[in-house]
């Protein structure tokens, strides 16, 4: 830890602190774009990416206010994905946000998410958990991507649970029995979508602790295959074991290695640049971009 509590990769005391993945309330996050990027200046953080799920939506807002305090920022998304029932994220940076085929499949994530929402409130008022699904809504912001968390959020404001965590241990993982799954591509279509609008694709928190299950190897090549530029290794749900597991693949296939604090806001304990990426790793991902999409620099 250094001395202002965050976490950064061992031997790298100076550089800018760069964040590659983080969620306002255009998503599930807890803070608007606006107060995301206000609060990742604040915590000193040099390049933030706004990488809401599944939606390009908090993008404007973000760049308003990072070229106001002076955030370097990187336009991103993180991509549900989903291969034999196991969820796959895949974050994609600086997408073309006209590009008609990514944006019709994220269109296609968000209506399937709301009504899959609808239907595992459903199933878990039949079991006498405390919540309906206009308690759900209420935790929405307009426009935002609905997701498991509001669930969540839902039971915190009506007392039943404290933390967000509380829920997704008991009754939201995937293999709870309240869970219903959503469209989602698979993650080498999800790579292709990325790689056709001119973005860069990492995958996510791969080898991840907490979910049920995450990627394995051959996916991991299967990706690479179609395009794959990066793993997210350095991730608090990744432990050495799971980060040794993305540096052999990294080492296999010539791919790169980012860090990442996947902050929610409140919604989760999370804190801002707790992991964080070389900056020649974010050289390396401009230049696989297409340049549509271009980091906003203040
Ligand atoms: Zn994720
Ligand atoms: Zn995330």
């Amino acid at each position: 830890m250094t001395s202002d509590g965050s976490a950064r990769r061992p031997g790298r005391q100076s550089g800018p602190v760069i964040d590659l993945h983080a969620h306002s309330t255009v998503s599930d996050g807890t803070e608007s774009p606006t107060v995301l990027v206000e609060a990742a200046t604040a915590a000193g953080i040099d390049v933030l990416a706004l990488t809401d799920h599944d939606t390009v939506g908090g993008w404007e807002e973000a760049t308003r206010a990072a070229r106001r305090t002076g955030l370097t920022l990187v336009p991103g998304i993180e991509i549900s994905c989903a291969v034999g029932g196991v969820s796959i994220h895949l974050l994609g940076y600086l997408t073309d946000p006209d590009d008609p085929a990514l944006m019709a499949e994220l269109a296609h994530a968000r209506e399937s998410r709301a009504t899959r929402l609808a239907r595992m409130v459903a199933r878990m008022a039949a079991d006498g958990i405390p919540v309906t699904y206009e308690q759900v809504l209420a935790q929405v912001a307009p426009g935002a991507t609905a997701g498991r968390p509001h669930i969540a959020d839902a039971l915190i404001a009506n007392g039943t649970i404290r933390h967000r965590d509380e829920a997704f241990e008991v009754w939201l993982a995937e293999d709870s029995p309240y869970y219903v799954s959503h469209h989602a591509p698979h993650p080498v279509r999800g790579v292709e979508l990325v790689r056709a609008a001119g973005g860069v694709p990492v995958l996510a928190h791969p080898f991840t602790l907490t979910r049920s299950r995450g990627a394995d190897e051959a996916l991991v090549e299967q990706m690479y295959a179609a395009g794959l530029v990066g793993l997210e290794a350095f991730h608090r749900d990744h432990g050495p074991e799971q980060i040794a597991r993305a540096e052999a693949l990294a080492e296999r296939f010539g791919l790169l290695l980012t860090g990442s604090s996947d902050y929610h806001g409140a919604g989760k304990l999370n804190r801002l640049g707790e992991h964080t990426t070389d900056p020649e790793v974010l050289d390396a991902i401009e230049r696989a971009s297409s340049g549509v999409t271009t980091i906003v620099r203040p």
